[in-house]
């Protein structure tokens, strides 16, 4: 184990490309430097004892598989909190983690994740990382969120990028199956030009460098893909920072990779999140376990909960969950006799995944509610009797029976 300070740097904007560059020169007047087209480093961390060093997963920084971990949003705006909410239910499509959102005086049983914003770009950040993983230890700092320059794609990415580091996931570029040849002057040059980093000595800039750019992670110490330039984890960086003319592009979004290694990782063993979402436009609610076709559709800001687990196939106990849709409501049913392959103007969309038709230990019911009030005509499912009871007047749902049993979250 090498002996060494992490710095972690400057979240929010971890990767610029080039297009991004003159925005976010623009956010600060603090900001008199160009910051280059390259990447902001994102790793500070000065409690780290050893280089802590992390699609590749670094093993001995992962959750156990299955376990809840607590986010608290300590600060910032709806827009933002509701971007982490978003970037957390993108995650558990992969990674078998369940994320709860907790408020920031809970005291829970399940470790924690506390995320903050902070305004405007200092020197560098001091954040939290993957080190606390299982303790309450673990935080995130976002900075420069503020700034309109920045686009939603660059925050959300970014977010999506520092959860991944939560997760146990290393920077791509630093994979032990990268192909790139550091030229570790070059980059230093460039960094110090950066008044962000004029707080730091030559050494510290160097150090923090080497761990967030240069330095690949031993094959021992990670499980990764074949090297992924396509990857959320990587930078962007000119070839000229490198001696082989390789040079990277930041992504915000999960590649395909990632998406696979992630759920290699933490592994789901046949099921997956049901998602519920409220379409705002249709005034309904809809229920999937397809995280690709919310995005698709561009749902995944409207998503409320994951209410639990369906499997992909049939095992012992459980039946398809027959899925219908009459242009506004989405109805779902185990009896298929109900609706058959469509009536009263409801088209049969398939399966939905599989669930449980009786009580079992271990499972929760689904509760179904229909409402007809002021042609509402649409129907509802939650996990949770209290929401509605035994219905609501005022949304005019009426209880209908439990439609079926899934596993919890
Ligand atoms: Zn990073």
């Amino acid at each position: 184990m090498k002996t060494k300070s992490l710095i972690l740097g400057f979240a929010g904007l971890l990767s610029l490309s080039s297009c991004q560059k003159e925005e976010v020169t623009l956010q600060n007047e603090d900001f008199t430097q160009s910051i280059g087209s390259y990447s902001h480093l994102d790793l500070i961390d000065s409690t780290l004892t050893d280089n802590g060093l992390r699609a590749a997963f670094e093993k001995d920084y992962l959750w156990q598989n299955g376990q809840t971990v607590g986010i608290k949003i300590a600060n910032g705006t709806d827009t933002y909190k509701k971007l982490v909410k978003e970037a957390l239910f993108e995650w558990m499509a992969y990674v078998n983690i369940n994320f709860r959102i907790v408020s920031n005086d809970q005291s829970v049983s399940y470790p924690c994740i506390t995320i903050s914003f902070e305004n405007g770009p200092s020197p560098y950040e001091l954040r939290g990382t993957t080190r606390g993983l299982g303790k309450n230890a673990t935080s995130i700092r976002f900075v420069g969120f503020e700034s309109n320059k920045i686009s939603k794609e660059v925050k959300y990415g970014t977010i999506l990028h520092e959860l991944g580091h939560a997760l146990g996931m290393v920077h791509e570029h630093q994979s032990p199956n990268s192909p790139i040849s550091w030229n570790a002057n070059a980059i230093f040059k460039d960094y110090r030009k950066m008044a962000i980093y004029n707080s730091l000595s030559d050494n510290e800039l160097r150090n923090i460098i080497a761990v967030n750019v240069t330095e690949k992670y031993l094959t021992s110490e990670v499980s990764a893909t074949s090297y992924d330039e396509n990857s959320l984890m990587m930078y962007d960086f000119p070839s000229s920072w490198t001696t082989n003319g390789k040079s990277g592009h930041s992504n915000f979004n999960l590649s395909t990779l990632d998406k696979s290694k992630a759920s290699q990782m933490y592994p789901y063993n046949g099921t997956k999140r049901f998602y519920r979402c409220y379409l705002n436009g249709m005034r309904a609610h809809f229920y999937t376990a397809n995280f690709a076709e919310l995005k698709d559709q561009n749902y995944t800001q409207d998503i409320e909960s994951t209410m639990g687990k369906i499997h992909d196939s049939q095992v012992s106990g459980t039946t398809k969950l027959h899925r219908y849709f009459n242009g506004r409501d989405h109805f779902y049913t185990t009896d298929y006799n109900e609706l058959g392959a469509g009536k009263y103007g409801y088209k049969y969309e398939g399966c939905a995944g599989y669930v449980y038709t009786s009580a079992k230990t271990g499972l929760i019911p689904v509760y179904r509610y229909y409402s007809t009030y002021s042609d509402n005509n649409t129907h509802f499912y939650t996990t949770n009797f209290n929401e509605l009871g035994y219905g609501k007047e005022k949304n005019g749902f009426k209880y209908e029976r439990i439609a079926f049993y899934i596993l919890p979250n």
